[in-house]
């Protein structure tokens, strides 16, 4: 039995139509954790979906009534990039109900995970690159409403940059920064009161890249030492600038050099350090992990779901 929950709806599936997203790889990970006996079934907990009015404190009423009416013009469901159907909008209001129960959970056991989560590339206004609601800005928003916390920081893994959660906790009025020249860089902007930090491949989607309070651009092609390095830059100016009560880990899986969709070249046993990395960073300060496992498009969808169950081990290793 672990000593924290696991967040996964059995019957979760994203209908997204043709495309390079491995929908599969939630039931997947949950076969595996059970079949590896890493988990029992006792340790899962079902969500239910994320209220209207919880999506609210993210997405535009506009933008909600669109989804929940069907009535996204053409250019927004290519910016999708996915089929609009009812179907998406109920599994994606179950993702962010998943992630508000997580951040319940981590906030009590100190780690939990959604097994479905970290769709950083859903803005206020729109879905971008399958991306339909930003469900752990959702989340983050909740749990504040509710008083259980103050302040929030994400620690965005994915090989992305977060421009979504950016865009949100942004501060609006800050004058949009020059990509910097060379690479690597590390950038700093100002931050309220979710502190966001993206450690991305900078030449890969999204072309542009809204401030994060601070983003890491990295080269192609870079491996496991040097990505850490930049990981530890990162967290250390973070955690100097910022003390949250919760820490949001999207825990991509496509910094892996055999992922389709990513150019930087992490070994499974570099994804694993940085997972461990992560986890200590935040065990030696006392702050509690909502852990999501964010995008994974590795050419065998069985390293994603290896990487991605090694986050799990990893929060076990340090609850
Ligand atoms: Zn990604």
């Amino acid at each position: 039995m672990l000593p924290f929950k696991l967040v996964c709806a059995p019957s979760f599936y994203l209908p997204i139509g043709q495309s390079v997203f491995p929908v599969s790889k939630y039931r997947l990970m949950c076969g595996h954790l059970l079949e590896q006996g890493i988990a029992g079934p006792e340790d899962f907990l079902e969500p239910a979906p994320a209220s209207d009015e919880d999506v609210l404190l993210v997405h535009t009423p506009e933008y909600v009534r669109k989804l929940r009416t069907g009535t996204l013009s053409e250019s927004e469901e290519w910016q999708l990039e996915a089929p609009y159907s009812r179907e998406l909008v109920e599994a994606y209001w179950l993702c962010a109900g998943g992630t508000i129960l997580a951040g319940d959970c981590a906030l009590r056991d100190g780690v939990s995970f959604n097994l479905s989560g970290g769709f950083h590339h859903a803005f206020p206004d729109h879905g971008e690159g399958f991306n339909l609601i930003n469900d752990v800005a959702v989340a983050i928003r909740r749990l504040q409403q509710d008083g259980r916390i103050k302040t929030a920081m994400t620690v965005d893994c994915d090989v992305h940059h977060g421009n979504g959660t950016a865009a949100i906790f942004g501060i609006q009025s800050a004058a949009p920064s020059r990509r910097p020249e060379r690479l690597p860089y590390l950038r700093e902007s100002p931050a309220r009161d979710v502190f966001t930090i993206s450690l991305h491949q900078e030449n890969n989607y999204p072309a542009w890249k809204p401030p994060s309070a601070i983003d890491v651009g990295l080269p192609d092609g870079m491996g496991d030492d040097e990505y850490l390095a930049w990981l530890e830059k990162a967290l250390t100016s973070g955690f100097e600038r910022f003390q949250p009560d919760l820490i949001c880990y999207l825990a991509g899986s496509d910094p892996y050099r055999e992922d389709l969709l990513g150019g930087l070249a992490l070994t499974i046993e570099g994804l694993k350090r940085r997972d461990e990395f992560v986890f200590r960073a935040a065990g030696a300060r006392g702050i509690p992990v909502l852990a999501v496992p964010a995008g994974g498009y590795a050419a065998d969808v069985r390293d994603t779901v290896t990487i991605h169950c090694n986050t799990i081990l990893a929060g076990f290793r340090h609850s």
